[in-house]
């Protein structure tokens, strides 16, 4: 029987949430270290550790058949190969920045300009879609510290608090892109590998889903209990529980995270008590 070969980041800031939720979803590794190829104790598939850079070029190959990278790097290397599914994980955003003392004056600001990236190919898009003429400074690391020693006007790179920004006296003026990680396919996987790749998206999903979510209990008078009912609807509806003590309920349903601060404020409204929440490992919808 084939397997399905998925191309994870062998060490960086991807790595660890990768095979996390390869874990939540119940596949167990053979052995902890990380050789190149790691197959699968429970689940036909086999693990396959490469730098983020090649993991679009290696599936579209079909070296690996589907591969956990962040989003940035898939519009980057511009590969045929298929996005699939957001994993919600390593957000940031793909910048523009210029010396903190400059006036931003829109995207012709860059007009002659030579701005520094490692990622020249979304911003040659950016400035052809804004009409921009720009030479553009391919550099492979610490793109940051490029205005500061001359080497160029701006830069393009990835931000995700700011603070590598600030400590080099720039400002980001323009979010092109917005990223994360992403799990990307093979345009041409066999019957059976896509079958393997569907049961492991279902629990993706699954996985997905249950840290969106969470459960939540508490106590109401009945007389609440339909208004309650009216702003928890849960996966079908609410479940209603009496209590020992007369006129009371119990009601359990399962509320969205980011709702979740304006819903607990409305119930306590409604003269809910004893308000329980608790996280859901697994959701099947
Ligand atoms: P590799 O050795 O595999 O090429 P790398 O140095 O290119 O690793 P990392 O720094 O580990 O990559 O980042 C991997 C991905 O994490 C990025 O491509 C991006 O999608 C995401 N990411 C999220 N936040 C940040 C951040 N603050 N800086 C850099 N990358 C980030
Ligand atoms: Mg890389």
């Amino acid at each position: 029987m084939s397997k399905l070969k998925i191309a994870i980041q062998k060490s960086g800031r991807l790595s660890e949430k990768s095979l996390d939720i390869l874990k939540q979803c119940g596949i167990k590794l053979a052995n902890g270290d990380r050789k190149l190829l790691t197959a699968a104790d429970n689940f036909p598939i086999e693990i396959l550790f490469l730098r983020d850079d090649d993991i679009p070029q290696y599936v579209e190959q079909g070296v690996a058949d589907i591969g956990i990278l962040g989003e940035n790097e898939v519009w980057e290397k511009d590969k045929d190969v298929l996005t699939i599914e957001n994993l919600g994980f390593a957000g940031c955003k793909l910048s523009l920045a210029i010396p903190k003392d400059e006036t931003y004056t829109g995207p012709s600001f860059f007009q002659n300009k030579k701005v520094a990236t490692s990622y020249p190919k979304i911003l040659q898009k950016f400035f052809i879609e804004n009409n921009v003429t720009a030479e553009i400074e391919e550099i492979g690391g610490s793109v940051e510290i490029a205005p500061g020693i001359g080497l160029a006007d701006g830069i393009f790179d990835i931000v995700s608090t700011g603070s590598t920004l600030l400590m080099n006296g720039l400002k980001e003026v323009e979010i092109v892109k917005k990223s994360s990680a992403v799990l990307i396919s093979n345009k041409n996987l066999s019957a059976e590998k896509q079958a393997i790749l569907d049961k492991l998206l279902f629990r993706i999903k699954a996985v997905k889903t249950s840290s969106e979510n969470k459960y939540i209990l508490l106590n109401a008078p009945n007389s609440a209990i339909e208004n309650i009912n009216s702003i928890l609807p849960g996966m079908k509806s609410p479940t209603v529980i009496p209590l020992a003590e007369e006129g009371w309920s119990s009601i359990h349903s399962v509320v969205k995270e980011d709702e979740f601060w304006e819903v607990i404020d409305k119930l306590k409204d409604l003269g809910a008590q004893g308000i329980l929440v608790i996280p859901i490992e697994k959701m099947i919808l």
